[in-house]
């Protein structure tokens, strides 16, 4: 077992570390509180081969996996700046493209990803089917060489920064029953492709829409893939670099969270020449939340791991784990954080209670942590499928 990072590894995470931290939670919360991206960083970040790190070098990548755009989001986020369109798009879009797409479908797509001039967004969530993605309604069907998509989408993050979505849809023929989902890269600006922002009550720079379909049409090669085949497995192949990601996310956020409390705490006093952190009844949920982090970070470290050396079914178990345990050690975390600061945690200056919302969807969002369990239960202790 080895719990080392490479040097090259190591030298990332000191250097995305400094980028976030030259951002910072600051200017996270000020482009969330103005209804604004975080721009500069993002593209700060694609020009320090920061959003590519996963993407393959002859697409103008760095060549790593899974475990290197983990470190990206975790150090990002332990800067106070957790992007949720990393997950969504180097993370989702490009290991499908890279994984499952046609030749034509790298080439035009990967080079974007990498150095962060595009972004690619996932639409799989319908307000009907929910968890449930055997249900999906979303049709495609063929019209000459092109096909046409109707449907609904819902919670879509970041619509309006990309220049496409990734549609999750079923053929016509295939419109009932078990999924056999095929794949779509859709122009965002596609005629009758249309959008309305939700209002989430999440502090972010980045947005939710619904989104709703009315036979736009795509051409042939918009389908992800040489054939309908593919569709399955480049949906599989998202879902791991989706929960591994996600997880570093929360593990970055809790990381932040605990330390702004640390330093609060340590210097904070209002009993005598004692700081509030000698008291256990401070000290002691700060050090369990703590606990919890590194916990999850293990299972994040394991998952990607295995994720990268190609053991996928292991992966999946792993990047179950790790996305349950960072969804809760994030959310234990950040309420902690605002507890130890007491009516400093609720202020916006102190950012804490800033990440509140964000950490509650990370318990809801991609997956659920009742499927998580679904998922352990069937899988890892052989139960019965629950639904
Ligand atoms: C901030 C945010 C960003 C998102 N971004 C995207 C995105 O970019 N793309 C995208 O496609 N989707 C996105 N989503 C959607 C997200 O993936 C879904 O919200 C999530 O999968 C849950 O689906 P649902 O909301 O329909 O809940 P439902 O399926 O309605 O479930 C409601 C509750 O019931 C529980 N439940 C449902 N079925 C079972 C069961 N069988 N056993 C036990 N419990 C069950 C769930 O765990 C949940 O607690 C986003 C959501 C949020 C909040």
């Amino acid at each position: 077992m080895n719990f080392d990072l490479t040097p090259e590894q190591d030298q990332l995470r000191d250097a995305v570390r400094a980028l976030g931290r030259r951002y910072g939670h600051g200017y996270f919360v000020e482009k969330a509180k103005a209804g604004e991206h975080t721009t500069e960083l993002w593209h700060e970040a694609g020009r320090l081969g920061y959003l590519g790190v996963n993407i393959p070098t002859e697409y103008g990548g760095g060549g790593g996996g899974i475990t290197e755009l983990a470190i990206v989001c975790e150090e990002l986020a332990a800067a106070g700046c957790p992007l949720l369109l990393l997950v969504v798009s180097p993370a989702i879009a490009a290991t499908v493209i890279n994984k499952h797409g046609t030749d034509e479908q790298r080439k035009r797509h990967l080079p974007g990803l990498a150095d962060g001039s595009q972004k690619i967004v996932f639409a799989i969530t319908e307000p009907e089917a929910g968890s449930n993605f055997h249900r999906l309604g979303t049709v495609a069907r063929r019209d000459g060489d092109d096909w046409l998509l109707s449907g609904r989408k819902c919670y879509i993050s970041g619509v309006d920064e990309a220049g496409h979505v990734l549609v999750v849809a079923r053929t016509e023929d295939a419109a009932t029953g078990k999924l056999k989902p095929a794949l779509f890269i859709v122009p965002t600006d596609a005629p009758g492709l249309t959008r309305s922002k939700l209002d989430m009550e999440i502090l972010s720079p980045e947005n939710q829409f619904l989104l709703y379909l009315d036979d736009v049409r795509v051409p042939a090669d918009a389908l992800v893939g040489e054939s309908l085949d593919a569709g399955l497995p480049a949906l599989f192949a998202g879902l791991n670099p989706e929960r591994i990601t996600v997880a570093a996310m929360g593990a970055g956020t809790g990381r932040y969270a605990i330390e702004r409390a640390s330093e609060y705490t340590a210097t904070r006093k209002v009993w005598g020449g004692r700081s509030i952190g000698s008291h256990q009844a401070v000290a002691h949920p700060l050090a369990h939340a703590a606990v919890q982090v590194e916990l999850a970070r293990l299972m994040i470290h394991k998952a990607a791991t295995l994720y990268d050396a190609g053991r996928d079914l292991e992966a999946g178990i792993s990047g179950n784990m790790a996305k349950y345990a960072a969804g809760e050690a994030a959310a234990l975390a950040v309420d902690t954080a605002v507890q130890a600061l007491g009516g400093a945690g609720m202020t916006t200056e102190y950012g804490v209670a800033t990440l509140l919302g964000a950490v509650r969807a990370g318990r809801i969002a991609p997956v659920s942590r009742e499927m998580i369990l679904n998922f352990v239960a069937q899988h890892v202790l052989g139960q019965d499928k629950s639904y």
